[in-house]
């Protein structure tokens, strides 16, 4: 995914999610590490985090965007914008934003390090906090063998 088809998913998301124009930038910044997003209070750009997208796909990508404009919206409108604001809560609620910006941060948080398995054949997607011996497990969907992808640890 390129910047331009993210800053185009953003734009859709506000219209569709918040009747809402968003008339600033959206971006991949490469120096995010464990958070998925993040909106900027001075130039009110919004910035994203690509190994999300990569790591848990579509779903998480467009979970942390709606997370990031609610951020946008109720500061533009001079509402109540941060986590534990009334206004915040009230709107997440609303449009089914999760409450972390990030599963990779959620991961991290409760563990040091995060496996991450994928199914050679259907490609389903396995996170674990422990190493898998992938010679002993199948994948729990196909059969299929499985191999490791990635591993993240915390610095
Ligand atoms: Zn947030
Ligand atoms: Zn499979």
């Amino acid at each position: 995914m390129t910047d331009q088809e993210l800053q185009l998913l953003v734009e859709q998301m506000s219209l569709e999610y918040f009747g809402r124009s968003f008339l600033h930038k959206a971006y991949f910044n490469p120096r995010l590490k464990t958070t998925g997003g993040r909106y900027l209070l001075k130039s009110h750009n919004i910035e994203l985090n690509r190994k999300s997208y990569e790591l848990f796909g579509m779903e998480e990508l467009r979970g942390i965007i709606l997370h990031e404009l609610c951020h946008y919206h109720l500061h533009i409108q001079g509402k109540g914008y941060k986590h534990r604001d009334k206004d915040f809560r009230n709107l997440m609620a609303k449009v089914g934003a999760p409450r972390y910006c990030s599963r990779i941060e959620e991961s991290y948080r409760k563990h040091k390090t995060v496996h991450l398995y994928e199914c050679a054949t259907c490609h389903q997607q396995y996170i674990r906090k422990r190493r898998m011996d992938v010679r002993k497990y199948r994948c729990g969907i196909c059969r299929g063998p499985l191999k490791k992808v990635s591993e993240f640890k915390k610095n």
